[in-house]
């Protein structure tokens, strides 16, 4: 076992703090990586907060990992000792069902699904059937911590051209914002939405950009109406009617990340015949949708999750190739518990990232879970 040091919680009710904790030794398949940077995503609140009621305590999150590769197992073929290399949310699937057969291992219908970053497989062994429990563990402690050690085949290599601290966010913002652009065929002259101006926000608007499309940002908040100018896009008040209407039936996709319960029928009504409204921010139920307003038009709604190791590779060297990188604001750990508040908020612009090296002059005590 190694020993890691890290930022965590055993309660949802208490903010993160120091704690020591172990981690098994790299086997022959894995990567030992010192954790050099690692992005604040809102998902990490809701998990701590136990917002999904689905936290395993203690919980570490950290799922936008950025590190430098320090030690390999034997049969480790696609990394080496020194690698920059960044890991997102997934660190194990099945590898035998269909969906991981084909690539996509976000959607492992294995007996306890992808195996996350933190907070352990997405199906528990007291869920799975017959209570199965594949990976041997219930639960996974994340990045912000010193050290993670991961399968290699979960391991991407950063490519040259990004800074290490802009790439973490890529790694889970960047392709869960990819992935449903992909799958629904987002192309050059493409008019595409983006609801919910925040840190999956602006990693949506900036892609849909360099695809070639005309982009809205939907906020609300004036002032982040100058963000959306700042790089490139338009921007519009989620609540200003008047433009909306003028906006009616004018969309080919549009994704919102808005990570509540939000009414969906004014932004239904903006997508042309046969487009499609995907849902990544709310995980839960959604409010009512008038059907008449999808059917009279073949519009769909829809949700993706994060995405596939195969699509996390292509959203970092996509990202290197057209020169996009989020906006971040870079943090010492000792900041976390006010950075998550300011997440809250919607006070940040537009992700946190954590400085791991600021874990080494934490004069805290470490206590054990
Ligand atoms: P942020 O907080 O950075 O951004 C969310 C933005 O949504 C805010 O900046 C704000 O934008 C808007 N917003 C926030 N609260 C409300 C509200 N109550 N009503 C309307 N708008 C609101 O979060 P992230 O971008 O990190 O994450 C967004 C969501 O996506 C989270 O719920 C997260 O868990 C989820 N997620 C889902 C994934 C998936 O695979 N499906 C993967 C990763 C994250 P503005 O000020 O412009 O209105």
């Amino acid at each position: 076992m190694i020993t890691a040091k890290g930022y965590g919680t055993k309660h949802s009710f208490t903010d993160l703090k120091p704690y020591q904790f172990e981690r098994d030794e790299a086997g022959p398949h894995d990567v030992e990586i010192e954790v050099l940077f690692c992005g604040v995503c809102h998902s990490d609140i809701h998990q701590v907060k136990n917002e999904w009621s689905n936290t395993v305590y203690p919980c570490v999150p950290g799922h936008e990992i950025v590190g430098r590769v320090r030690k390999v197992g034997a049969q480790v073929g696609k990394h080496a000792v020194g690698d920059l290399v960044g890991v997102g949310c997934m660190i194990d699937s099945c590898r035998a069902c269909a969906p991981c057969r084909c690539g996509e291992e976000n959607y492992c219908e294995g007996p306890n699904s992808w195996l996350a970053t933190y907070n352990g497989p997405m199906v528990p062994a007291k869920k799975a059937p017959n209570r199965a429990n594949v990976y041997g563990r219930d639960n996974t402690f994340g990045g912000y911590s010193d050290v993670v050690v991961v399968n290699e085949d979960f391991v991407l290599k950063i490519p040259a051209g990004l800074a290490p601290e802009a790439a973490a966010p890529i790694l889970c913002a960047g392709v869960t914002t990819y992935s449903p652009m992909k799958h629904w065929g987002v192309k050059a002259g493409d008019k595409v939405g983006v609801l919910g101006f925040g840190g999956l926000g602006h990693m949506a608007a900036k892609l849909a950009k360099a695809m070639g499309a005309e982009v809205t940002v939907f906020t609300r908040e004036k002032e982040k109406l100058e963000e959306a100018q700042r790089i490139g896009v338009v921007g519009v008040l989620e609540n200003d009617s008047d433009a909306l209407e003028k906006l009616a039936g004018s969309f080919d996709f549009i994704l919102s990340t808005v990570p509540e319960k939000h009414d969906l029928n004014p932004f239904v009504e903006l997508l042309k015949r046969d487009a499609t409204l995907c849902v990544v921010g709310a995980l839960e139920p959604l409010k009512p949708i008038d059907n008449q307003a999808l059917a009279f038009h073949r519009r769909g709604v829809a949700g993706s999750l994060i995405g596939s190791i195969a699509e996390t590779r292509e959203v970092l060297e996509f990202c290197a190739e057209h020169g996009i990188a989020p906006d971040i604001e870079l943090i010492p750990i000792q900041q976390i518990n006010d950075a998550f508040k300011k997440v809250e908020k919607g006070e940040v612009r537009f992700r946190y990232v954590i400085d791991m090296a600021s874990l080494n002059g934490d004069s805290a005590s470490f206590d054990s879970f």
